[in-house]
């Protein structure tokens, strides 16, 4: 009877075996919480950088992670980092965080609010602000580095994790690929990124099956007139009426050139032109954003800003000479964000697994925000990526939460940051079983 009984504890416990490991990985998170992650995210939102100018965040990120056992490269693509954790046989798994904050004036009311401020590459001195939970994301992967390099029994491989530069002017991330991100280092098989969600209630994850984020690129469109009296239109072009009728025209784009069931956005975000009321001028400057799902749609979606800026000023009179130019960004622009389906299927399982069945956050997109993780997982680049989002304000409050971006943005750092280490840890060591 005693031996039936310890033959059936062992198989008990054999059963039970891997959610041992993880009420052990969430206490041992838990407990790095206290000791160290919740100062370190206190420290990085109260000592945010611009884009490009993470200089302090990347010594700080480079020097917590080297610490942990990681050979770690600073200056990769301007201020990004790399670090490398190499850990025999298995796949290479990369780990992104993006790093940068925004030129926003904090009045989020939080007891460790910012009160930084930095030159920013114009030049300009500015208040800066994570305004977007960037210092969220450097934290938990701070968090995932310590929990990685403490489980080496569990997985094997080659880990590599990124501090990304400038995501907010979607350039970082290309930067640290002309720098040999893919080159110099161990190019990933798989690709994981998170992102913090103040639309998201604390406790829930998202990780869609395919797009999750669109394609952005800005485009400038110079509008030239003939100048003239404010009292004799006649005598000249108006560059004002040409660039307005332009404005009307685009709108016509998405709702009669894009299939309906396809998503699109040109948005006119800027348009300064002409000095004073009586007089015309020669030229208006216009500056949009055009957002899509995917490359046709881009591609429609930016050639139709030249015939419509082409044929206004035609039909309006503009000489030949005088044509509109149209500059499509080489900086300002980046793929549609798709996550592999087959990887994405594979780290929800582990989600629900980890976190219960109810732990996915399944509502449709509604805007469409771009990422320049996008670079790092794009068809030709042969890597399989997964991006997900982690639930960021109390259920109760998800409905009044202040948007990214906004002076009143906050996210409830305990409870996202907890279980962005531990959904990020539990995904990345599934990939590491996966095949190269
Ligand atoms: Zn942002
Ligand atoms: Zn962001």
């Amino acid at each position: 009877m005693k031996k039936i009984t310890s033959i059936m504890l062992g198989a008990a416990l054999l059963a039970t075996a891997p959610a041992l490991a993880q009420s052990d990985l969430r206490a041992s998170i838990a407990a790095d919480y206290d000791e160290n992650l919740e100062a370190l995210f206190t420290h990085f939102h109260q000592n945010p950088e611009l884009s490009h100018r993470e200089f302090k965040t990347a010594e700080r990120l480079a020097a917590e992670i080297r610490a942990l056992g990681y050979d770690v490269t600073e200056g990769v693509g301007g201020t990004g980092i790399v670090a490398v954790m190499e850990n025999g046989d298995g796949p290479t798994v990369m780990i992104r965080a993006d790093m940068d904050g925004l030129p926003v004036k904090e009045d989020s009311g939080l007891s460790y609010a910012s009160t930084a401020t930095q030159e920013d590459i114009d030049g300009i001195v500015k208040p800066v602000m994570h305004a977007c939970g960037h210092d969220m994301h450097i934290t938990t992967l701070i968090g995932t580095a310590r929990q990685m390099a403490a489980r080496k029994d569990q997985w094997s491989g080659t880990l590599v994790l990124i501090g990304q530069p400038a995501e907010e002017r979607i350039s970082g991330a290309r930067k640290m690929l002309e720098d040999g991100l893919y080159k110099r280092f161990p190019k990933p098989d798989y690709a994981l990124a998170l992102h913090v969600s103040a639309s998201i209630p604390t406790g829930k994850l998202e990780a869609p099956l395919g797009i999750r984020a669109s394609s952005s690129d800005s485009v400038d469109i110079i509008v030239h007139g003939v100048g003239a009296h404010g009292a004799s239109p006649h005598k000249g072009v108006d560059p004002v009426l040409v660039a307005s009728q332009i404005v009307v025209s685009l709108q016509s784009v998405v709702s009669r050139t894009i299939a309906p069931q396809e998503a699109g956005v040109i948005t006119v975000g800027a348009i300064h032109g002409g000095t004073k009321h009586n007089i015309i001028g020669d030229r208006v400057e216009m500056q949009l954003t055009v957002r899509s799902n995917n490359p046709e749609v881009r591609e429609k979606l930016l050639d139709s800003i030249d015939r419509v800026a082409e044929g206004v000023a035609i039909s309006m009179g503009v000489p030949k000479k005088l044509m509109p130019e149209v500059i499509r960004s080489k900086t300002e622009t980046t793929p549609p964000t798709i996550n592999d389906r087959e990887t994405a299927e594979i780290v929800r399982a582990v989600f629900t697994d980890t976190f219960g069945d109810d732990v996915l956050w399944e509502e449709p997109r509604e805007g469409m925000g771009a990422e320049d993780f996008a670079y790092f997982v794009t068809p030709d680049t042969g890597v399989k990526g997964v991006y997900f989002n982690v639930g960021g304000t109390p259920a109760e409050k998800v409905d009044d939460a202040p948007s990214h971006h906004s002076p009143f943005f906050k996210i409830e750092p305990e409870p996202s940051i907890k279980m962005g280490v531990e959904a990020m840890t539990s995904a990345a060591i599934k990939l590491f079983d996966l095949p190269e």
